[in-house]
């Protein structure tokens, strides 16, 4: 009998897979890492030296794109937190000030009205916001501001906008996004926002991206609210 999986089923199936298989890659990279740093204690030539300076970085590669995928295993509890959205966001933008500094980015943020709370994984919408806000300060390597603004939207949820002046998107470019493993970046790795995506989802969210080319890139992100979360009952937190 031939099943039909639906595409949302694989998609979870697919990032289920790719958490446990970033999971089980972690202990035996640790090691490895753990031993290059001895050896590179004590090199046994100046060319050993250069070759663990490479490994090094292609470990700290591979570290990279497994934090990316781990965040998607599904958390342990049955019921996860409620979460207040503003000061979660004053803590990503604190975690980020010093790479925006760098680039002479200013982050700003709004809070309009009580804007509530949502119900999911704290750490998965945490890493969303680090994600999108990360993008944000990269579009814009000479300097500028990001505004994040948290507001309650009409059905009870709550609405997160992440805004840059930075390079922007072109209509081509915005249909790639969310693809694994899509950058334009030299050192991007392309996963941030797939992964972001599939946490918005994975808390019955939406996102929108609002771009113009050499003008900057709104973000628009809807999660639902606490109330919300509480009355469905295919609530993905819940089994
Ligand atoms: P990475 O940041 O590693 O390239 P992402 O998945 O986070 O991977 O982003 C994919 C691509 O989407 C980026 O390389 C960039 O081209 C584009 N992008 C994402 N956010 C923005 C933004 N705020 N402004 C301009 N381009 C963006
Ligand atoms: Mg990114």
């Amino acid at each position: 009998v031939e099943q039909r999986i639906r595409e949302s089923e694989k998609l979870a199936v697919v990032g289920e897979l790719a958490a446990g298989v970033a999971h089980e890659i972690r202990n035996p990279l640790t090691t490895l890492k753990g031993f290059t740093q001895t050896m590179m204690n004590a090199p046994s030539s100046p060319e050993m030296k250069n070759y663990l300076n490479i490994m090094l970085d292609e470990i700290e590669s591979i570290n990279l794109i497994t934090n990316e995928f781990m965040v998607l295993a599904k958390p342990h509890m049955t019921i996860t937190a409620s979460i207040n959205v503003v000061p979660l966001i004053k803590q990503v933008t604190t975690l980020l000030t010093s790479q925006a500094n760098l680039t002479n980015v200013i982050i700003n943020s709004k809070f309009l009205i009580e804007c509530g709370e949502i119900r999911g994984e704290k750490n998965q919408i945490k890493k969303m916001l680090v994600n999108l806000l990360k993008n944000a300060i990269e579009a814009m390597p000479e300097g500028g501001n990001v505004t994040v603004t948290a507001t309650a939207g009409n059905t009870g949820n709550v609405l997160i906008y992440i805004k840059d002046e930075g390079i922007g998107m072109s209509s081509g470019e915005l249909q790639q996004l969310g693809q694994p493993f899509y950058t334009t970046k030299k050192s991007g790795k392309g996963l941030g926002l797939f992964v972001s995506k599939k946490i918005i989802e994975n808390h019955n969210g939406s996102v929108r991206f609002k771009s113009i080319p050499g003008e900057g890139t709104i973000v628009e992100i809807s999660l639902p609210g606490l109330e919300e979360t509480m009355k469905a009952d295919n609530t993905p937190f819940i089994s």
